[in-house]
Formats: C-alpha cells, structure tokens, sequence
C-alpha cells in the first residue's frame, strides 16, 4: 500500500476529486479501545467519526468469549460486545464509517486523513486506535496454505476443522485459550511450544491441560508447513535435541503474538522499537492534539479493560485539548 502524502494535497484538483469533510474527533479503528473513545467524545458533544476500518470491532470481535471484561457474569462473545459497545456510542451521536485511513498528514492542524473511500477528514484532534495484528511465523509454507489449513483465528476457522487433528502453534494466553476452544471442533489440539513453560495465565493452563484432547509438545518450533492445497504435515524441530521430525495433521493454528498496526504513522509519531507509539499518561502522543490508545500503544496489558480505559481517557484529553485551542463552540 502506497503511505505516501501525495493525496492529501491541497489542490484544487484533489478537492474536486475527494468529498472533504471537518471534524472535531476522527477516531480511526473500531475496537474497544475506538468504540470507547467514541461513547465518551460523543458524551462531551464532541460528535466523533469513527472510521471503522477493515475489521469492526477489531481483534475482540474475533474472540469467541470474553470472560474477564466486569458486568458481564457470564461472560460475553466478542462481536456481540462490539455490537453492544457501537450501539451505546451511536446512542450518544458518534458515527460510525465503514472506512479506513490511508494517508495522514499529522505536520500541522487540522490534521489530514484520507481514506479509501476518497473522502479528506480535516481532524481538530486524532485518536488512533488501530490496534495490532496477528504475527506469522514466517516459515515455508504458511502464506500459501494460509485459509487453506493456516490460520490465525480458532472462532473464524474452527468449524472447519470437525473430527481433524490440528497444530498450535505457541504458549501465551491465546494460545491456550484458543487451543481449548478448538477441542470443540477438533478431534486432537497438539500445542506446540518453543520452550517447556508456559506464558499463559494459571487459570488457561489448567483448563488446557486438563482437557483430554489436548497434548503437548515442549521446546520445539515449526520450521516448514507442507501440503499440496491444504495443509499436509508440518516440519518440527526440537531446539534443544535439534531433532526434526515430521508431524502429519490437518490445520495448523498461529498465536504467537502481534505487530502494532502503526505503518501509516512511521516517520510522523514517535514509536518505540517494536513499533508501538509512545505516548505519556495522557494518552498523548509526541504529536499534540493526536492521542492513541489499546494495543496500538500498548505491548504490555492487551485486554479489552485497559483498552477500553485507554480509549476513554483518549478522548476525554481530546476534550480538554479541544476546550484549550478554543475548537468548542
Ligand atoms: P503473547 O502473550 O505475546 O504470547 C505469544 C506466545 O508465542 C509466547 O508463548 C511466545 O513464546 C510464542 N512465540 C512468539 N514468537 C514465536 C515464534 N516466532 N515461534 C514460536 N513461538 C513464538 O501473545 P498472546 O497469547 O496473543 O497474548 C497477548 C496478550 O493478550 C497477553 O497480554 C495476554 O495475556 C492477553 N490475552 C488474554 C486472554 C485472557 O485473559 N483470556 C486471552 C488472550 C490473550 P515465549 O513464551 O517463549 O515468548
């Protein structure tokens, strides 16, 4: 995807071809972090847009339960709490487009955002919320066999996997918690991990081992994911025998972690190593007036509370900022 600012020039030409519109707080992404933001700008009759992006409702909306978030007893699927979550902010006046961002020019205010759709969003403030995506392995065979057997969401592709027998591939929380869901489907989950402790929380690896259809396999990597159409076997290797062996089986599940969506970002916003962006205890990035907030800003805690918070306290900021330059009538 070309990042470049050629598109957000101020020409005349450029006007004519996109629909340009002014707003007080463009929130981009959809996720709890997005969502929460929205219900509080729009709260503070700030009249928020969210531009949704490809994914509504973001990683969560791909999670089959979400146990841990207060209020619920029960738990809760992860779309049916995005649903709820837009509903209450629609009900306060955000706006919701089905829309992604893919150009910013954050050099100067009002800030610059294009989209797909061709319209140019004129931002008195910026709340990004893109949240991360999942990792690859990176490995022979996976971008090819990927739908076709590799895949990076148990709750999407699970039920394609009745009565087979499937690979998962690392030891954190999703990992495992993924792994037990697939039991559902699955007639065997074999989780595959680089060391023989796990990252996971207690309460996930006691529901994982416990399970019978759960098996372990410890200190081993995939190296190669073989199949002709579909996924076949995989190549494992032990790395502290340096063992290879080959492992037939039908799917192959990834959960080993996530890369913060912040490409269209690079170069404009302060970002740390890894690629997260930096921002204080304000939600405040080194760009002022442009605040993130969720897994697009932090490595650390990752849940849909603190996201949720974060995205709160964003657009709560966005207030305060807004109410300082004197945007608010
Ligand atoms: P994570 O905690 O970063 O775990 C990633 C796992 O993948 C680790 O076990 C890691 O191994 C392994 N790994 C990383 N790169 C690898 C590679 N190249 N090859 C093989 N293995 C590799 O990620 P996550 O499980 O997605 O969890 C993300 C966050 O969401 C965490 O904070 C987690 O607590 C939270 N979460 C919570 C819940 C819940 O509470 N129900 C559910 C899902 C996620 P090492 O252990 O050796 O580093």
């Amino acid at each position: 995807m070309d990042f470049s600012l050629k598109g957000l020039s101020t020409s005349p030409k450029d006007r004519e071809d996109s629909s340009e519109e002014a707003v007080k707080v463009l929130i981009l992404g959809s996720g709890p972090a997005g969502l929460s933001a929205a219900l509080y700008a729009a709260r503070a009759e700030l009249e928020p847009v969210v531009l949704t992006g490809m994914a509504l409702g973001g990683q969560v909306a791909l999670t089959h339960a979400v146990e841990n978030y207060p209020g619920f007893p029960d738990g809760i699927g992860g779309m049916e709490m995005v649903e709820l979550f837009q509903k209450q902010a629609e009900r306060f006046g955000a706006r919701l487009e089905f829309d992604t961002a893919i150009e910013v020019d954050l050099s100067e205010r009002p800030f610059v955002v294009g989209t797909q759709n061709g319209v140019r969003y004129l931002a008195d403030t910026l709340i990004i919320t893109t949240g991360a995506s999942a990792r690859s392995l990176n490995v022979p065979g996976e971008s090819e066999l990927t739908g076709r057997g590799v895949s990076y969401c148990g709750t999407c592709d699970g039920w394609f996997f009745k009565d087979k027998d499937v690979v998962v591939v690392g030891g954190g929380d999703s990992a495992l918690e993924e792994g037990v869901f697939l039991t559902r489907f699955a007639s065997s989950v074999t989780i595959v991990h680089r060391r023989d402790e796990l990252r996971a929380g207690a309460i996930l690896e006691n529901r994982a081992r416990s399970n019978p259809k759960v098996n372990f396999i410890w200190n081993t990597v995939v190296e190669e994911i073989n199949g002709n159409g579909a996924v076949e076997s995989v190549k494992l290797r032990n790395v502290e025998t340096g063992d290879e062996s080959l492992h037939p089986i039908d799917g192959v599940f990834i959960f080993i972690g996530h890369t913060p969506n912040t490409k269209l970002f690079k170069g404009q916003l302060e970002m740390d190593e890894r690629g997260y962006i930096v921002i204080d205890d304000y939600m405040q990035t080194s760009v002022p007036g442009v605040y993130a907030a969720g897994e697009v800003a932090d490595s650390h805690f990752r849940q849909v509370i603190t996201s949720a918070g974060m995205g709160a306290a964003a657009a709560i900021q966005a207030g305060h900022f807004l109410d300082e330059q004197d945007i608010v009538e």
